[in-house]
């Protein structure tokens, strides 16, 4: 019986025991499950978090989003306004403008265009300006150049980024469609696509303006010119003639202090008897009254001929000239002395007077084969021309304020006698200067010469 009880206990115990692993099995499994759970439980919270920040990014983006499209918009308005004022500038511009390809057809014009030239945009649009935009050089027609197109330089626009101006003395006229012919300025200048990398040339713009009432002021005041002038030599000499009289003592003896009024008399006579005989000269020239007769001329012999009798202002400020030749021996030009000499005189004398002291001008006479030219240059490292004035340089009676200040009395007559002196023989003329550091004026002058005129005066140097 007592074995019997030991044997049922040790089949309890090994029961027991049995049980007791099963269990701390199930406890260990339990334990796995639990910590697999929280891990999920982790990865689902990381998860969660993951796609809380997804949807702020999204958000975020909506949010930007919405941003960027209300600028384009608010560009889109800007850009609207400022296109709507372009416009409206364009429209009620009070001056004519042209605007073509880089095939010369016309691609905008403005209603004062349509104005000016009496005819209508549909008729206009995609023509060639050379058969819309009639421009010529003289009332009359009377330059060499065959077509509009000669005489504009839109080719030379379209070619090279530039813009050039013609004014008012530059004597240009248009014809409108109905053939009435009136006088022009205008701006030629190159139309360039800014926002490609490299500057593109696209086209050429054109803004003219009909300056028939400038023309007959200027006119009148030639005709003013003219009769002023007429009507005061003959006082003038005889001022000069009688001062020169006393100063010899013609009439007695005069004090020292008599003399030295006497001798501001005739200077100031001197200097008004200039002044009148170069506004008659630019009458004459305005009027096509001045005989021109052509010979055959060295311009480099003619230029040292001229140096010879300025030697006395280039003393006095020190000053050197020098001439370059190139070749050494220059084409010789049938070329009217007298009108050649004003220029060089003209310019030289300039060069001279608007430099400092010691300086040195350099006379440059190029011969140019392909264009069948002589380009001349005088170069001065003078005073220069203000940018802001250098548009009104060749005005009769303009003197920018810096030459002014440097050497007060001048007429401002000279350049704008010179320029009418160049293109009369079609030559052309300008000028590169900058403000203390120098100028230098350029003419050209055609191998084929000047054409003789028979003319009742000749010009008087
Ligand atoms: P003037 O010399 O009598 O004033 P011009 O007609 O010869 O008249 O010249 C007009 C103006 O052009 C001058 O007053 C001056 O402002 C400017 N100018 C001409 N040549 C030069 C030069 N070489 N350097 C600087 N300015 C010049």
């Amino acid at each position: 019986m007592g074995k019997l009880f030991s044997d049922e206990i040790q089949h309890l115990m090994a029961e027991f025991a049995e049980t007791k692993e099963a269990l701390h099995k199930a406890q260990l499994e339990l334990q796995q499950k639990m910590e697999e759970l929280k891990i999920s439980n982790e990865r689902l919270e990381n998860s969660e978090h993951q796609l809380q920040q997804k949807v702020e990014d999204l958000s975020r983006n909506e949010k930007a989003m919405l941003n960027i499209i209300d600028d384009v918009r608010e560009l889109e308005k800007k850009l609207k306004k400022e296109r709507d004022m372009l416009k409206a500038i364009v429209s009620s511009m009070g001056e004519g403008l042209l605007v073509v390809d880089r095939n010369h057809r016309i691609i905008l014009m403005n209603q004062m265009a349509s104005v000016l030239l009496r005819i209508t945009p549909k008729e206009t649009i995609g023509e060639d300006i050379g058969n819309i935009f009639n421009v010529f050089k003289g009332k009359d027609g009377t330059s060499s150049a065959k077509t509009c197109l000669d005489c504009l330089p839109v080719q030379q626009v379209i070619k090279e980024a530039d813009i050039i101006n013609i004014h008012l003395e530059d004597d240009f006229y248009c014809q409108d469609k109905l053939g009435k012919v009136f006088p022009v300025s205008m701006i030629v200048a190159s139309l360039l696509d800014v926002s490609a990398l490299k500057e593109n040339i696209t086209g050429a713009v054109i803004i003219f303006k009909n300056v028939t009432k400038e023309k007959s002021l200027d006119e009148a005041k030639s005709g003013f010119i003219s009769i002023a002038s007429h009507q005061l030599r003959t006082p003038l000499t005889s001022i000069r003639w009688f001062s020169e009289m006393l100063i010899n003592g013609d009439a007695g003896d005069i004090s020292d202090e008599q003399k030295h009024f006497v001798e501001r008399i005739y200077e100031g006579a001197e200097r008004m008897i200039n002044l009148v005989n170069l506004l008659l000269q630019i009458a004459r020239v305005e009027a096509g009254r001045v005989r021109i007769e052509p010979a055959p001329m060295d311009l480099k012999r003619l230029t040292e001929s001229v140096v010879t009798t300025l030697q006395t202002q280039l003393k006095e400020k020190d000053e050197k000239i020098e001439i370059i030749a190139l070749p050494e021996k220059l084409p010789e030009i049938p070329m009217d002395e007298d009108v050649v000499w004003q220029i060089i005189q003209n310019l030289l004398t300039n060069a001279i007077r608007y430099s400092q002291v010691k300086g040195i001008i350099t006379i440059k006479i190029v011969f140019d084969e392909k264009r069948k030219e002589l380009l001349y240059s005088v170069q001065d490292k003078g005073i220069g021309i203000p940018k802001a004035e250098q548009g009104r340089i060749f005005e009769k009676f303009y003197r920018a304020d810096n030459a002014v200040q440097y050497v007060p009395e001048g007429s401002g007559l000279g350049l704008n006698l010179v320029k009418k002196l160049v293109e009369d023989w079609e030559g052309r003329i300008w000028f590169e200067s900058e403000e203390s550091k120098g100028t230098t004026f350029f003419f050209t002058v055609p191998l084929e010469g000047m054409k003789a005129r028979k003319g009742e005066v000749k010009l008087k140097v």
